[in-house]
């Protein structure tokens, strides 16, 4: 089966054609990006539209911006542009490595930052380190460009907070400054593996104390979730062995696991704490 002989495949030249192409469908699962979500739910029996428009390489999407202390990247980037754009790799380091375990080097060449979002799995893998930046999402439609805190983007399993008659035009991430990020990512692989837990972190330590910590999970809850209650938990601590100890008891106590074809809650539940405990021995 060849599912692009079946699509009216429409190719916009810029951001505000695609625009008026989506003013007009108002359904999301008509933008095509890099297809590696989209063309794997069709061929799984996902009803293919008779029509979708290609948001490949809109050059409004595929830039990457550097400011004084933030980061903007479009949503059309790729894993593997994002793996080669080494001048970001300091200021983002949780979400380059994260981009870095998505499937294999076929995937990322094709798979873009807007579409992990966008498909919002609760294992899509950059969603935690683009929580943990505090960031937010810049969604364009033909009334403008609105800006919505990553915090509040993904709202229920596969629900995002965009309307069907807007496209994710870019991120905006504030640069980590001389807080530590890091990510880490349990599958049943080394690589090419969808995750059973998944973790951010951005932890800012000045004078031996935390002075801001955030920390995030996947592939554990319906949407990626903040540890909130953990975060602030270690907030003006000293950082000592029995804090990392409470720490990941609280983690462990506070997440709220779901069971699925690659992990039970148990397993979860622990996982996450290790993984924070990992995220605070790693500074
Ligand atoms: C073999 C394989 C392995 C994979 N492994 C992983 C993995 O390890 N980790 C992981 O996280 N994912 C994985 N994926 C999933 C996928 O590759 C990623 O989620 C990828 O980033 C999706 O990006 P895309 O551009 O291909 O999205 P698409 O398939 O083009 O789109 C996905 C969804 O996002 C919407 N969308 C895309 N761009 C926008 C935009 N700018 N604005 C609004 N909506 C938009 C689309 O309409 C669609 O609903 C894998 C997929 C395959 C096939």
């Amino acid at each position: 089966m060849n599912i692009t002989e079946k699509i009216d495949l429409r190719f916009p030249k810029s951001l505000a054609e695609a625009l008026r192409l989506q003013a007009h469908e108002q359904t999301r699962g008509k933008l095509l990006a890099g297809g590696t979500d989209l063309m794997v739910q069709w061929a799984a029996g996902v009803p293919i539209p008779a029509r979708a428009t290609s948001l490949w390489n809109l050059p409004e999407l595929c830039a990457i911006e550097i400011f004084d202390g933030h980061l903007e990247i479009g949503a059309g980037v790729s894993h593997a542009f994002l793996r080669e754009a080494k001048q970001i790799h300091r200021h983002v380091p949780a979400l380059i490595a994260a981009a870095a375990t998505v499937g294999a080097a076929q995937i990322q060449a094709r798979g873009t930052l807007g579409g992990n979002a966008a498909n919002a799995s609760p294992a899509g893998d950059t969603a935690p380190a683009l929580l943990v930046t505090g960031g937010s999402v810049l969604l364009a439609s033909l009334s403008g460009v609105r800006e919505v805190p990553l915090a509040q983007f993904w709202t229920a399993y596969r629900q995002i907070a965009a309307r069907p008659d807007e496209i994710i035009l870019a991120f905006r991430l504030p640069k980590r400054g001389k807080a530590v990020e890091r990510f880490r990512k349990i599958g049943t692989r080394q690589a090419q593996a969808i995750s059973k837990v998944m973790a951010a972190s951005r932890i800012l330590i000045q004078k031996g104390r935390i002075e801001s910590a955030a920390l995030a999970l996947g592939s554990i809850a319906p949407t990626p979730v903040r540890l909130t209650a953990v975060e602030q938990f270690l907030a003006g601590k000293k950082l000592t062995s029995a804090l990392v100890a409470e720490a990941e008891k609280l983690a462990q106590a506070t997440v709220q696991p779901i069971a699925d074809i690659r992990s039970s809650a148990e397993y979860r539940r622990w996982a996450s704490g290790r993984l924070v405990r990992d995220a605070l021995e790693s500074l």
